[in-house]
């Protein structure tokens, strides 16, 4: 019998967050959290904390590490500077301007995505919407710019903290409706956020109904990339419109299109509650597909036997892992980052201790700026040590699958950090991927310019 929760918010200034870390922490380690959340925002549930974190392995708990500030999570530079004006009681103003300052040396915006990835109609920026291979857009509906709970190492952490220019999000005039019907090579929409499932059910409505008018024929799959199925399960048990959202995701599958629901589930104690097990068996029984994805951090999931034990959990469940990701150069990265080669050997060694059912998630997988790159291996050619890399998607389908070589290093996290094998100057694409770039950018600052 599971009994309904209500949700209640732990945020930066609830008095009840500072009561709940008062019963759990030491004043040194309560002063950590606040300092570093006046800079990246700081959001959890009362269900992250009563039912998922263990508080007698505090501060080592991965779910205390994924939804609660470490002062690690800032260079000792920047925690200084933020540390002091808090110590000197200053002003929200002041606190705001030295906030703004860090952040904007915390790379808000990874791999282009401001520009490169945002299209234009009509000589206007379509707002709310990124298309960067040819077959998928996402969609981010400006009701769905927030999570029942942030994730400490999330790459999405400038959407949250109320900074328009740094945000993505649809605008009123719903010009990415007009967008995908006129886009017929786009046969995937991909709502994110945030998170889009925060909305209720008359907004999810608002955004998904449209989709299966025939203008939209063209649109074969809607997926929905969300944190609620770990992080708030009762949104699809006990909510009020539970059964409302679980009668939505079935008339979209009766009219035809595949509902993808893409989990984002970074450590199998999310998977292990009744609560979950139950809201995973309702989607089930409706025909929604659960895929599910996160990146290997430090502190919270970087073993193989993490991956191999939450693998299993998820296929037992039936669910599909789909991704494993390579944290991303934003934010909090120099204390979640682990270098390339180890997230190659944890994706190798547990891929070597489950079965194949359990062996569907692509990856380690960068999304960086050409494109999905995923490792493939690491191995001696002529004598000399490489990392064998590919890509997913790309902008350009035609790089594709198409094998390249970087040399082999213990140290880099991300691609731009790689240097081309066999004394290559480049790898293959950069040069069209230039010319990509540039074409983009021109479009954009013209725009800009008549807006
Ligand atoms: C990962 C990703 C997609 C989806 O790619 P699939 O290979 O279809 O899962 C779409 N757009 C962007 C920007 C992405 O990063």
């Amino acid at each position: 019998m599971i009994l309904p929760k209500k949700i209640k918010f732990y945020g930066l200034r609830d008095i009840s967050t500072m009561q709940l870390l008062k019963q759990n922490l030491s004043d040194e380690q309560i002063f950590e959290i606040k300092v570093v959340a006046n800079v990246l925002p700081f959001r959890t549930n009362n269900y992250v904390v009563e039912e998922l974190i263990d508080w007698n392995n505090i501060p080592d708990d991965p779910i205390f590490q994924l939804s609660f500030m470490q002062a690690g999570m800032l260079s000792k530079t920047q925690y200084n500077e933020m540390a002091e004006v808090i110590k000197a009681n200053a002003s929200k103003e002041e606190i705001r301007v030295v906030a703004k300052k860090i952040r904007n040396g915390l790379n808000p915006h990874p791999a282009g995505q401001m520009t490169a990835n945002v299209p234009v109609m009509d000589n206007f920026i379509v707002r709310g919407i990124q298309h960067k291979y040819k077959e998928t857009a996402l969609v981010f509906p400006s009701a769905g710019q927030t999570c029942h709970s942030f994730c400490t190492f999330c790459f999405r952490w400038a959407q949250f903290i109320g900074d328009n220019d740094l945000k993505f999000s649809t605008d009123e005039s719903n010009r990415f409706q007009e967008y995908l019907k006129s886009h017929t090579e786009v046969s995937d929409v991909l709502f994110t956020g945030g998170d889009p499932m925060v909305m209720s059910l008359q907004k999810l409505e608002t955004y998904l109904l449209p989709l299966l008018q025939p203008e939209f024929e063209h649109i074969k799959n809607i997926r929905i990339g969300t944190k609620s199925l770990s992080f708030w399960p009762y949104r699809y048990v006990t909510d009020n419109d539970a059964d409302g959202i679980l009668n939505l995701f079935e008339k979209i599958m009766n009219a035809g299109k595949h509902l993808a629901f893409m989990a984002h589930v970074n450590h199998g104690r999310e998977l292990e509650t009744e609560v979950l097990r139950k809201a995973v068996r309702r989607l089930k029984n409706v025909g929604v597909k659960i895929r599910t994805q996160a990146p290997v951090v430090r502190h919270i999931n970087d073993s193989a036997d993490v991956w191999a034990n939450m693998w299993r959990k998820q296929v037992n469940l039936g669910m599909i892992p789909y991704y494993m990701f390579v944290e991303r150069e934003t934010g909090a990265k120099e204390y979640f980052n682990i270098p390339l080669s180890r997230t190659f050997e944890i994706y190798k060694e547990a891929f070597q201790q489950i079965s194949g059912l359990q062996r569907t998630a692509r990856g380690p997988v960068m999304s960086a700026t050409p494109g999905k790159v995923v490792i493939e291996g690491v191995t001696k050619i002529n004598g000399e040590k490489v990392f064998v890399l590919s890509m997913l998607q790309a902008r350009n389908p035609n790089w594709v699958k198409q094998p390249f070589f970087a040399k082999y290093d213990e140290t880099s996290t991300w691609l731009e950090q790689l240097t081309p094998a066999f004394g290559e100057k480049k790898f293959f694409y950069e040069d069209e991927l230039d010319e990509i770039l540039e074409q983009k950018s021109v479009e954009h600052s013209s725009v800009v310019s008549s807006q």
